[in-house]
């Protein structure tokens, strides 16, 4: 804030990413009155962030006591506030009331509901089944499925349901926040808005919840200590709110914990960089035969048929996600090839991405791998076949068979990253704090930017921490504002204000949400239709609504034409 800081519209609330997190806190703030600006720096149909691709299970649990008691044992031994674990932990038993009351759905345990005959979900429910209290977790569902974005699709309904209260901005990253230089509140937020850069005040506070750093490689060094990661999730997380954080003092913490997803360890089949890995939940091909998995120089690191824990194996006592090579194999022999081949192929490109030599020391040397190493790693492990005994990894040597004499084959493989948990602390009000304790006034975050998992990780936690933190960001920004009249200003210039203006009488001139995000809405009548011609509109996608024009006619289907759609092309 400069005294040359003109304000161009004014909120109550300003919430920046429009994912889970951002969803539940703009729909809460609304709900608690007031009028809400809320951005996403995705186009329109692309919003949704990780919580439109996440499998949709949301964390719960039947007994106070037991759940923390589970939870503890993840973080530890790590330490974490009791006030914010028993905040989280509350929020979690008391899920499946909030299914009811605020998602309007009776939810579906997986504990108790779920045909685990169709497809087995117990080693996800219970992740950590040697933990204290583990029975005591569930997960919960909106309906019987997972990965089709029903979730999301909930949580962005409840926000445009308030339009009246809610106006959402497509395409508009939040560039900085604007702070008092004299007392440190966030005053408000600067958008980049129809290539504008527009100052937008926040009279309650501004509420980050622009998700992870999955999309940062810069950070994902620094934080991660990995030249880089294959993101299964949005592509537009790419820490801009620990950037935010840090220009207003905020704290950080969590930074280095993120967890991984798929086959092996978290791994996926290499792509270029800056697209999305294909998620590879399950290929039983990868740790079952003639086949091991290298790390950069050609070793093998791990006990290939060890299920991972969102990333997590074993480790000397916890479990961690390992460090990420910069360019891991998936090694083979013939009979390996003959097998993988007899199959489903995993990815529809695996002849084109696997690399063939005769020998090992060739194939060591075209994917950059010591030979010798190779060689070695080679000989252990038949060598462990004929003596019964992984002596390196404890692989069951019923999952091994001894290389054949070639030709040999490498797969290219990356590490995956689900999301990360790194960014501004904060406490249970869902303030954000500075590095002495003290909250930054007017600043509050939600999700997984700076989310409260720590250590070990268990599925569902994160869902759990959007709509929990969500709700307490959304109604503390809009806790003791004045009722604003719904009035709508285009872009109007107030004057200048360093002051909160909570609890204050003063400002009646909130802009009005009205119905911007509206035009997401086709009728069948917005769409020219010839002779045979219909037009269908549904739903049903992970990415919005889907368009599509179908020719029809004497009983034959002639044409089907999408008109609009934002499905991503990668995702099966
Ligand atoms: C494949 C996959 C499966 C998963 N499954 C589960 C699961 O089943 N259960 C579970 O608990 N967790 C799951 N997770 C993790 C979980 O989905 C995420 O942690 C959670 O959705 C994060 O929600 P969020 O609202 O904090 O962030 P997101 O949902 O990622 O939303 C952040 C939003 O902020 C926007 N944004 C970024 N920068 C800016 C900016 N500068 N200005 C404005 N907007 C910005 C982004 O475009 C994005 O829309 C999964 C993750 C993945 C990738």
């Amino acid at each position: 804030m400069t005294a040359e800081t003109n304000w161009d519209q004014t909120y109550d609330v300003v919430v920046l990413g429009f994912g889970g997190a951002g969803a539940t806190a703009a729909r809460f703030a609304a709900d608690a009155g007031a009028q809400v600006l809320l951005v996403d720096s995705a186009p329109e149909g692309h919003e949704g962030g990780n919580t439109r691709y996440a499998g949709q299970v949301v964390g719960a649990g039947t007994d106070f006591d037991q759940l923390k008691a589970y939870y503890k044992a993840m973080t530890a031994p790590m330490h974490l506030d009791e006030d914010m674990i028993d905040t989280y932990v509350d929020g979690m038993v008391k899920m499946p009331d909030y299914f009811r009351k605020y998602l309007g759905v009776e939810p579906l345990s997986i504990a108790k509901d779920w045909d685990h005959s169709k497809v087995d979900l117990h080693g996800i429910l219970h992740e950590f089944p040697d933990f204290p209290g583990v029975n005591a977790y569930d997960l919960l569902v909106v309906h019987e499925r997972q990965f089709d974005s029903a979730l999301w699709k909930k949580l962005r309904k409840e926000v445009l349901d308030r339009s009246d209260k809610i106006t959402v901005w497509y395409s508009s990253p939040a560039k900085h926040l604007v702070q008092d230089s004299q007392t440190g509140a966030v005053l408000g937020a600067q958008i980049e808005h129809d290539h504008v850069l527009l100052n937008i005040k926040a009279r309650g506070g501004v509420i980050m919840a622009t998700g992870g750093f999955e999309n940062n490689p810069a950070m994902i060094q620094d934080y991660l200590k990995a030249s880089r990661l294959a993101p299964i999730g949005s592509l537009y997380n790419k820490g801009d709110g620990i950037k935010l954080g840090e220009e207003v003092g905020a704290d950080m913490w969590h930074m280095a914990n993120y967890e991984s997803l798929g086959m092996l360890h978290g791994l996926t089949f290499a792509g270029p960089a800056g697209t999305r890995g294909r998620l590879i939940l399950s290929w039983p091909k990868a740790a079952d035969g003639s086949t091991f998995t290298v790390g950069d120089d050609g070793s093998r690191y791990f006990n290939e048929a060890e299920a991972n824990k969102h990333g997590h194996i074993y480790y000397h006592g916890t479990w961690q996600v390992p460090i990420a090579n910069d360019h891991p194999h998936l090694i083979f022999d013939q009979a390996q090839w003959d097998a993988i081949h007899a199959d489903k192929l995993p990815v529809d490109n695996f002849d084109d991405i696997t690399i063939k030599a005769a020998t090992l020391e060739d194939l060591a040397k075209l994917i950059n791998a010591k030979p010798d190493v190779l060689v070695k790693a080679r000989q252990d492990f038949d060598h462990f076949v004929e003596a019964g005994r992984d002596y390196a990894f404890d692989r069951p040597v019923a999952t091994m068979r001894a290389f054949d004499d070639g030709p040999y084959y490498a797969v290219p493989l990356r590490q995956t990253v689900l999301n990360t948990q790194g960014g501004p602390r904060r406490n249970s009000r869902a303030e954000v704090l500075k590095p002495d304790g003290q909250a930054i006034k007017n600043l509050y975050s939600a999700g997984e930017l700076g989310g409260i998992n720590a250590n070990q990780y268990q599925g569902g936690n994160n869902l759990a921490e959007c709509l929990i933190w969500g709700k307490i960001a959304g109604e503390n920004a809009a806790h003791g504002l004045t009722p604003t009249a719904a009035t709508k200003t285009a872009a109007h210039t107030d004057a200048n204000s360093g002051a909160s203006e909570k609890q204050s009488d003063q400002q009646t001139d909130a802009t009005s949400g009205a119905s911007e995000h509206d035009s997401s809405k086709s009728e069948t009548t917005d769409y020219h239709v010839g002779p045979n011609q219909y037009i269908g509109v549904s739903d049903a996608g992970m990415g919005n609504e889907i368009v599509v024009r179908v020719t029809y006619a004497a009983g034959k289907l002639e044409n089907v034409e999408v008109l609009k759609q934002s499905e991503s092309a990668d995702v099966d």
